[in-house]
């Protein structure tokens, strides 16, 4: 495992990282929308600012 390359605590605010789902909304011009999840990320839990995107191989054991 290459977990380690991610911070346990925030190098901004000092805060525990955790993982979250990175997701946005599409919107059309026909009214529809669309929520498409992206990667995954490890973010800071007071969400300042800081993120690591997490690759798939970070599942990989
Ligand atoms: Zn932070």
């Amino acid at each position: 495992m290459n977990k380690n390359k991610y911070p346990e605590f925030c190098p901004n605010c000092g805060s525990e990282m955790i993982e979250d789902a990175w997701d946005y909304i599409d919107f059309f011009p026909n009214g529809d929308m669309q929520i498409q999840i992206v990667d995954p990320a490890w973010v800071c839990r007071k969400f300042c600012g800081y993120y690591v995107k997490i690759k798939e191989d970070f599942y990989q054991s």
